[in-house]
């Protein structure tokens, strides 16, 4: 699936780009409503629309963000959901505070290190091990939202659950997304016979259009609301749940979830360009590897460089590096282990680490760097182990509500479906958050009883002047943390508006030299970019889905953005609404008559940029030359004309530029070796 930009929002993306007028405050689009009484920006039209009820009802962010999560439950069942766990940043516009509610799963007390290994001491592989009961963490979303709204909102469970109880009840239309993501995970859902039954019925996945109805939720959320959160934490959602997580291989006890504990944190903080930027504490790594990237960054005139441009895109990947480098030796739950906070941002630190940033070529010897030395050490951690996960699961969701209140909130259930197990006669689906933890034991990361697993959401709230303005935040594991920092860079150093930020192409590279890239990154820049050393998936993809408000404090408008890798919704009190509508697929590149791959990787260049002739292939002659870093005046005596553009043979070029040429006549590739 790529990342296509819908017609609709080019052309508002162009609107603004021709209208250079420069608001103060970033993300701001140039023209447009804006909102005063409240907005939402939502992945789901339908829990959106329960958001804004909320909000019309009197009710604040807080009680707005209750309801949303418990209609995503919902209407986006694979994602989030009160048998998961979740990241609420809450911004009180009264106090000028900003608390984080914890409610990410926790450890059941007879879990153990090695758990996730099989009898030879190795890793059960991922789709075996997230699928027993064994990876079911003790949910908190339901106990999150409760302790939320009991401290800082104004509604209580029983006035904010309707609306989900309706939905589960009467049905909800099956929307484009949610049908891919039940064809995608079929065979989870018809493991465990109960979900397979909601979603798979009769063997057949639900698609586009049906009807989602869910009887055995709306009992749940009935009992809910009647018996608030002992329902499930000491009642009977909480016995079936107990037991199906026993009968499928995990040892989850009553006592493990009347233990489960919501744990209230102060936010992460880190300056940025003159903004500070307020994120995720551990046991999220998303916060301090955000706020790494953006500090490096900041040594470079990124604006000069230009969005997407070949200088930036080379910074940004070698800053990810080195910043995903510390996170994985550094970052996990610090009740267990500390972690060195404020070293991993001390401006020192940072500097050092910057030098590791060569500008002409990837660096493909970074490691961690030594962040306690920048800090006092308060106990000794040992060494975490890191294990990278991929996936575009989990949801976020933004709000803020006419008194300045907002909310930043990511929510998970881990993988699409979670483990795919779904607790019988009450509908929800429950996690596999434990597989975050680390699969072999040893490390900061590894599975303790009460331990939370290493998460990498990454809820953030931008400051400007010491006033909020935006929140952000994305789904997508540890690509979470590339999306909210590039959204971050887009609209501070490349002063897009918030919408035009989020379908800004992004990148992901946690490590040398793989770059995965959705589509509308130049292929210049791709080819540039590999001759420095960095190597770029075939292939664009999607990453992560952004949900943002931005807030202009000047005008007292609020904006919303929205990604279109779902059904994003933006909706206002003041009846603004703005709906990303279904990317159209990418067309399918035609491949031509030879590829070019060097040192084992393909080189992307597009059919008419390849010829073959008389035995000899040719490559468009500057596309040729970017690639593979060479200089047209030592090459002009080479080229010849072909359908009027200068092209250059092959074999002559690598081999003057000191490769290794051969010809694999099977797969019909020239493979370019540096000697
Ligand atoms: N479990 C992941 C985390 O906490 C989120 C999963 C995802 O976003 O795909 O970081």
């Amino acid at each position: 699936m790529k990342k296509w930009r819908s017609l609709a929002v080019m052309a508002a993306a162009l609107c603004a780009l021709a209208a250079p007028v420069q608001a103060a405050v970033p993300g701001v689009p140039a023209s447009g409503e804006g909102a005063t009484q409240g907005i939402v920006a939502v992945s789901h039209p339908a829990a959106a629309k329960v958001g804004l009820e909320i909000l019309e009802r009197g009710g604040n962010a807080v009680d707005a963000a209750a309801g949303i999560q418990l209609a995503l439950n919902v209407v986006e069942p694979m994602m989030s959901g009160i048998g998961g766990g979740g990241f609420m940043m809450i911004y009180l516009k009264d106090q000028n505070k900003f608390t984080v509610i914890d409610s990410r799963e926790m450890a059941p007390k007879h879990a153990a290190p090695d758990m996730f290994l099989d009898e030879d001491g190795k890793p059960i592989p991922f789709d075996e091990r997230h699928t027993n009961g064994k990876a079911v963490g003790v949910p908190g979303t339901l106990l999150g939202v409760d302790t939320a709204l009991n401290k800082y909102g104004t509604m209580k469970l029983p006035d904010i659950i309707d609306p989900s109880i309706e939905l589960a009840e009467k049905g909800v239309p099956v929307n484009w997304i949610t049908s891919e993501y039940i064809n995608s995970a079929v065979w989870k859902l018809e493991k465990h016979d109960t979900a397979g039954n909601v979603f798979v019925p009769g063997g057949k996945p639900l698609k586009e259009g049906d009807l989602l109805v869910q009887p055995d939720l709306a009992k749940a959320l009935k009992l809910i609301k009647q018996k608030g959160t002992d329902a499930f934490y000491k009642g009977e959602i909480g016995e079936a749940l107990v037991k199906e997580v026993q009968r499928t291989g995990g040892s989850m006890t009553m006592e493990d979830l009347q233990h489960y504990v919501v744990k209230e944190r102060e936010p992460v903080r880190g300056d940025f360009r003159g903004y500070e930027i307020v994120s995720m504490p551990p046991p999220s790594s998303g916060g301090l590897t955000v706020i790494q990237i953006l500090k490096l960054m900041e040594g470079f005139d990124n604006q000069k460089a230009g969005a997407n441009s070949v200088e930036y895109l080379h910074n940004l990947i070698e800053a990810n590096h080195l910043a995903y480098a510390d996170r994985a030796k550094y970052m996990a739950d610090d009740d267990f282990y500390p972690v060195p906070k404020k070293g991993l941002i001390h401006d020192d630190y940072i500097n050092e680490r910057r030098k590791l940033i060569l500008p002409d070529r990837a660096n493909a010897e970074v490691a961690a760097g030594d962040p306690w030395a920048y800090e006092e050490k308060t106990a000794a951690a040992p060494l975490p182990l890191s294990e990278a996960s991929e996936h575009i699961y989990t949801t976020h969701f933004s709000v803020m509500d006419k008194w300045g209140n907002l909310i930043s909130y990511t929510t998970t259930i881990e993988d699409v479906f979670g483990s795919g197990i779904m607790v019988p006669g009450y509908g929800l689906m429950l996690n596999n958050e434990l597989t975050d933890f680390d699969a072999v034991p040893g490390g900061a990361n590894q599975v303790e009883p009460g331990k939370r697993p290493r998460s990498s959401m990454t809820p953030t709230i931008v400051m400007k002047d010491d006033k909020p303005f935006m929140a952000v935040g994305s789904p997508g594991g540890s690509t979470i943390i590339a999306s909210v920092s590039q959204t971050i860079l887009n609209v501070i150093e490349h002063d897009m508006p918030i919408q035009e930020a989020i379908l800004s192409p992004r990148i992901f590279s946690s490590n040398y030299p793989n770059v995965t890239w959705e589509a509308g990154i130049d292929q210049d820049v791709i080819l540039a970019l590999m001759a420095k050393g960095h190597v770029f998936a075939e292939k664009p993809g999607n990453i992560g889905n952004v949900q943002a408000v931005v807030y202009d404090f000047e005008t007292g408008k609020m904006y919303g953005g929205v990604d279109n890798t779902r059904e994003g919704t933006v909706l206002s009190v003041d009846g603004g609404s703005y709906h990303t509508s279904k990317p159209t697929p990418a067309p399918q590149a035609d491949k031509g008559v030879f590829t070019l791959k060097v040192n084992g990787n393909t080189y992307p260049y597009t059919a008419e940029q390849k010829v073959l002739r008389n035995g000899t292939a040719y490559i468009q002659a500057d596309k040729l030359l970017l690639g593979l870093n060479g200089g047209a005046e030592a090459f002009r005596n080479d080229a010849v004309q072909i359908n009027g553009e200068p092209f250059l043979p092959v074999k002559k070029v690598a081999e003057k530029l000191g490769y290794s040429v051969s010809w694999d006549a099977q797969e019909w590739t020239i493979q370019l070796e540096i000697k």
